[in-house]
Formats: structure tokens, sequence, C-alpha cells
């Protein structure tokens, strides 16, 4: 059964604009998507849906039970400036309540193994202001992973980023998805950067926003 499936799910707001003409397809478990395409073609708006921060104005967005592991990675990191590196990435656990409540060491040890994960062992004491853009990028990811998610959303996460920083990043995206088998959906609007993460890119445009096409990535090419 696919993770997330978008049938005939379209997106019109309220001042009129036609942000995604009905998209159908499935999204399944293990899979690395690209969505791809120019401004305003509604990646954003189709990732949200997927994620259930908005909801289609038609259509339906189905998820899979692995999707009740879904983390979310906004085009800008969005740290709290005055708390530490490890704050940041503990986050999900304080606003976390009830019987499902990590004791403070599990959490402890989560936060970090995530560190670790993304590089920033070191780190962890350090403020937000203290690091580059890609370590803040870093950090935000290390914050979506510490929930130990099945399924990961990411707007843009590079694309302020050098090149070489996000080469960098990317690389260490593809190990962590790889490693921990997470199934990726990834905004971006380089050709470049679709090829080199995904297994299935599929191409937006504008005017409406809409999937013009849906190409699958063979693993010769990946891992070439
Ligand atoms: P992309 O992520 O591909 O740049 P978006 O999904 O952000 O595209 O936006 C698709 C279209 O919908 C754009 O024309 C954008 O201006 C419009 N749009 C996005 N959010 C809203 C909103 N809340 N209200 C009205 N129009 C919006
Ligand atoms: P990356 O995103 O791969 O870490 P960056 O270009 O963001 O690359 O940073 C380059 C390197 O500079 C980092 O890997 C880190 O070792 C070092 N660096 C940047 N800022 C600091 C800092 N405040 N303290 C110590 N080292 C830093």
């Amino acid at each position: 059964a696919p993770v997330l499936q978008a049938q005939g799910a379209a997106r019109r707001f309220p001042n009129g604009t036609q942000a995604l003409a009905p998209v159908t397809l499935d999204v399944g478990a293990g899979e690395f998507v690209s969505l791809l395409g120019p401004s305003g073609c509604g990646k954003t708006t189709l990732l949200r849906l997927f994620a259930g921060l908005d909801h289609p104005s038609a259509g339906r967005i189905g998820r899979g039970p692995e999707a009740g592991r879904l983390s979310y990675v906004f085009q800008d990191p969005t740290l709290m400036p005055w708390a530490t590196v490890a704050r940041n990435v503990r986050l999900p656990f304080d606003l976390r309540r009830g019987p499902g409540r990590l004791g403070a060491a599990e959490r402890q040890r989560r936060v970090d193994a995530a560190l670790k994960r993304v590089g920033l062992g070191e780190f962890a004491d350090a403020l937000p202001h203290e690091l580059s853009g890609g370590m803040r990028m870093r950090v935000s990811i290390a914050r979506a992973l510490v929930t130990d998610p099945a399924v990961l959303l990411m707007d843009e996460p590079f694309g302020a980023l050098d090149d070489i920083t996000r080469q960098r990043l990317d690389d260490d995206l593809l190990a962590v998805a790889r490693a921990q088998r997470l199934t990726v959906v990834f905004v971006t609007h380089s050709i470049f950067e679709a090829v080199y993460l995904s297994s299935r890119v599929i191409v937006m445009s504008p005017r409406p926003g809409r999937v013009t096409a849906d190409i699958p990535i063979d693993a010769p090419v990946r891992d070439a």
C-alpha cells in the first residue's frame, strides 16, 4: 500500500488562485521522490497537502500507517536563536506530552545520536548564530530525524546554500535516507539535484500547477 497518495487532489485558494490542478499519484515505501519545477508550480502546495499542513479543495490525500511518523523540513532552518543546538533538536520531545513521552535519559541519547548523524556531535552546546548556514540546516535535519521518522518531507531545504555545501548535504541526506530506509519527498528547482538524489523525479509546471512528467531514475544512474 502506498505511504502517500494523492487522488485527484487539487488546491484552489480563497483568492481564486488555482495553485494545484488535480493530481493523482502514489508514493511507495522507501522511494526518494523529487518534486521538480519552476517557482510557482505548486511544489510547496503539494508537499503541504501530503504533510496535512493544508487540505485539498477537491479530491483527497491518503496516508499509510508509516506516515504517522512523518517529519517536515522547512526551507529555512527556523531555529530558536536563544537556545543551544541540542535544545533546538530536542524541541519535538518538549512539545510531546502524555504517555508516549520518553524519559530524559532516552531523549538525551536520541538528541546525541541525531546530532552525530548530521556531523554535529561536537556542536551540541553551540548557539545557532555561531554556525554556518550549512550547519544550521544540519541542525534542522537533526531535529526532523530525532523522532525517528519513516517519512521525511523537505521543502527546498538546501536552496539558500552554496553549491559545495549543498553537495555535501545532498550526500549526507542520501546516506541517512538509505540507512534508515526513509520515504522522502524532496522539493527542488534544480534538475541536477533532483536526478542526483532521487529514485523518481516528478516534474511540475505552473499556471495552474500540475504534474507534467513522472520519471523513474534507474539505479545505474543513481549509483554511477
Ligand atoms: P512552488 O512551491 O512551486 O514555488 P507554491 O506551491 O508555493 O509553488 O505556489 C503555487 C501557486 O499558488 C503560486 O502562484 C503561489 O503564488 C500561489 N499560492 C501559494 N500559497 C497561496 C495562498 N495561501 N493564497 C493564494 N495563493 C497562494
Ligand atoms: P557544512 O554544511 O558541510 O558543515 P559549511 O560550509 O556550512 O559546511 O561549513 C564549513 C565548515 O566550517 C564546517 O564543516 C565547520 O567545520 C566549519 N565551521 C563553520 N562555522 C564554524 C564555527 N562557528 N565553529 C567551528 N567550525 C565552524
